[in-house]
């Protein structure tokens, strides 16, 4: 059973992609790419998406995890960011309940610390408001003693009080890659591994571009009328390439978050505290883990592989110490760790946490339009103001009419569920149809919250019950992985189409080597490219594990 998201046709898909002019062309396959690739097909667009690392890759896997409207936006009075974000959160989980999840915060008030009673109150109330919260949703205050009841481990010395009020946690590179599954469901073609090198102009607009497939060095021309660079921290290499004049518009900054065992900061919920510097971090449990984040300090390195230094952990160690003064975590408790970076636009004066994390386009004379800034939450807005732009250009270019933005009520892959209202009943379906398979009640419920309504075609994967039970799951999400998700490495298995190397490095550890050996008998991979497979986990592993140390050299790094 092949698809048209399959590693096994990676090269037809570039063939076809280069064979006649689409109408939209995007570079860049984090989650701004994937939302604008899907908003185009929707609307009747030929769309392609080239990716020069996996999906995702980039900063949409390394994120803090939530779909949230970013509360601490409102001291920065950016009411129309908190605004359209906080809106944006009901429908990313609807449209995708099985990769996102409302998660109850709490905000606990401490003397000392950058907010009141009276000031927290008011901001989100503004905040239920702007984002029109359910009610059930809705902020309650709390009073020092109930703050304490919900999270024992905060200091009671220094709690002047709480606020309990939802956001939503997902996945990010799940999101992504989901998000741009539906965009090839619906006759986008997405490529990764494939990298735009340069531009190709007739009579000074841009017309196509040169791109590289990095696993095979053949190089493409591809042509589109529209051409859109969301290539996120990469922006300016590619824009001062269309437009020397034009680069520098981004400040990046780099954002860590520490993975500890969920026994070491057992927190009941996730806690969104102050720090002593005034800014503000998040410690959210998951998956029997707690993770800590994010730090926030200019970056001018290579963004391929950011690296964690002491500083760094250090940094958020004493943050969440402080906080919860009993539980005294030091180096030893972090398991894993990662590290993005936040493409912001430069805006002079402005200190890393001060700069808008609202998103920008830029239009250029050759016709190139680039997209950057943004939050993971507002992905679908961001889409439809690219392509509302793509439209009127088609139309001024082939006289073609395109509808309005069709993606409001439109559910990704696996989201077919029937909405959150209906996701529990269908778990309930996947348990029955899982344990007719052999699998355990709890093994198929997991699966079937991981993949929504793609969960039958994961089944169909499960290989005879002889086998190894815990090697038979693995085995079935790894041909679905390569079938349906056009995984070509080990890395962009372990990492971004299972999470695993952030939240069960341990789990990593024990199942790399099955899972090279499995891909490299079905790659036909020659001993050199299981080498060097293999070696890009390690890195990957040492990387998730350890602090900055020299980098490895990569062939993608740029
Ligand atoms: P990217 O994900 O970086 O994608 C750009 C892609 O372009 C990359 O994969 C890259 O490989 C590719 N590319 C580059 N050059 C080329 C080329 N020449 N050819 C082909 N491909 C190319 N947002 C939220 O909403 N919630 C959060 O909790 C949150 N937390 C964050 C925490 C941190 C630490 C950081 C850093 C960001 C956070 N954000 C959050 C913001 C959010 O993660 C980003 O806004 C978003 O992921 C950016 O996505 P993107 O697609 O624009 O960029």
């Amino acid at each position: 059973m092949s698809s048209s998201f399959s590693t096994h046709t990676r090269t037809q898909i570039l063939q076809d992609l280069s064979k006649q002019p689409l109408d939209l062309l995007v570079i860049g396959g984090g989650i701004t790419g994937a939302g604008i690739a899907l908003d185009a097909v929707t609307r009747g667009m030929q769309t392609g998406l080239l990716e020069m690392q996996d999906f995702a890759a980039g900063t949409s896997s390394r994120s803090t995890k939530l779909i949230h409207g970013g509360l601490r936006y409102l001291k920065q009075l950016e009411i129309k960011l908190v605004a359209e974000t906080g809106r944006e959160r009901r429908i990313v989980y609807e449209n995708g309940p099985h990769v996102t999840k409302a998660e109850p915060m709490l905000l606990p008030l401490v003397s000392g610390g950058s907010l009141s009673k009276w000031s927290a109150s008011i901001g989100l109330a503004v905040y239920d408001w702007l984002a029109k919260v359910p009610r059930s949703e809705q902020r309650q205050m709390l009073s020092a003693d109930k703050t304490q009841a919900l999270e024992p481990l905060l200091d009671k010395h220094s709690l002047l009080g709480g606020a309990y009020y939802y956001e939503y946690r997902t996945d990010d590179a799940r999101l992504t890659i989901e998000v741009l599954k539906e965009a090839v469901a619906r006759s986008g073609k997405a490529v990764n591994y494939t990298q735009v090198t340069g531009f190709i102009y007739k009579e000074g607009k841009l017309v196509g571009v040169q791109a590289k497939d990095l696993l095979s060095n053949t190089t493409y021309e591809i042509f589109a009328h529209v051409i859109v660079n969301a290539t996120g921290p990469w922006i300016d290499t590619l824009d001062t390439q269309n437009d020397p004049t034009t680069g520098n518009k981004l400040f990046l900054t780099k954002g860590v978050h520490l993975v500890v065992d969920g026994s070491r900061l057992p927190i009941r919920q996730a806690v969104y505290f102050d720090v002593p510097d005034g800014r503000m971090i998040f410690a959210i449990p998951r998956e029997g883990k707690t993770y800590i984040g994010t730090t926030d300090t200019a970056y001018t390195e290579a963004p391929v592989h950011p690296r964690m230094t002491t500083a760094d952990r250090d940094y958020l160690l004493q943050a969440v110490n402080y906080m919860f003064p009993s539980i005294h975590l030091t180096s030893g408790d972090v398991e894993s760790h990662w590290v993005g970076v936040r493409p912001l636009i430069r805006q002079p004066g402005k200190g890393p946490s001060e700069i808008s994390r609202k998103d920008e386009i830029f239009q250029y004379e050759s016709g190139l339009i680039t997209i950057a800034g943004g939050k993971l939450t507002g992905y679908r807005k961001m889409a439809e103001r690219i392509v509302n732009l793509a439209a009127i250009r088609l139309k001024q270019q082939t006289g073609r009419k395109f509808p309005a933005c069709q993606t409001h009520h439109l559910p990704i892959s696996g989201g077919q569920v029937g909405g959150s209202k209906g996701f529990a009943s269908y778990i309930q379906e996947k348990i029955h149809e899982g344990v007719a398979l052999g699998l355990t009640p709890t093994e198929a419920e997991e699966l079937a919250h991981f993949y929504g309504s793609n969960t039958s075609q994961v089944f169909h994967y499960l290989p005879p019950l002889s086998d190894n039970p815990q090697f038979r799951i693995l085995q079935a999400q790894l041909q679905y992985a390569i079938t349906h998700e056009m995984t070509v490495t080990p890395a962009d298995f372990l990492i971004r189409r299972t999470g695993a190397l952030y939240f069960h490095i341990d789990w990593v550890r024990q199942w790399e080597q099955t899972v090279w050996e499995y891909m490299a008998q079905i790659f036909f991979w020659t001993p050199a490219q299981t080498q060097y497979y293999r070696q890009e986990i390690l890195d990957r592993l040492e990387e998730a594990s350890g602090v900055a140390t020299p980098l490895v050299e990569n062939k993608y790094k740029s």
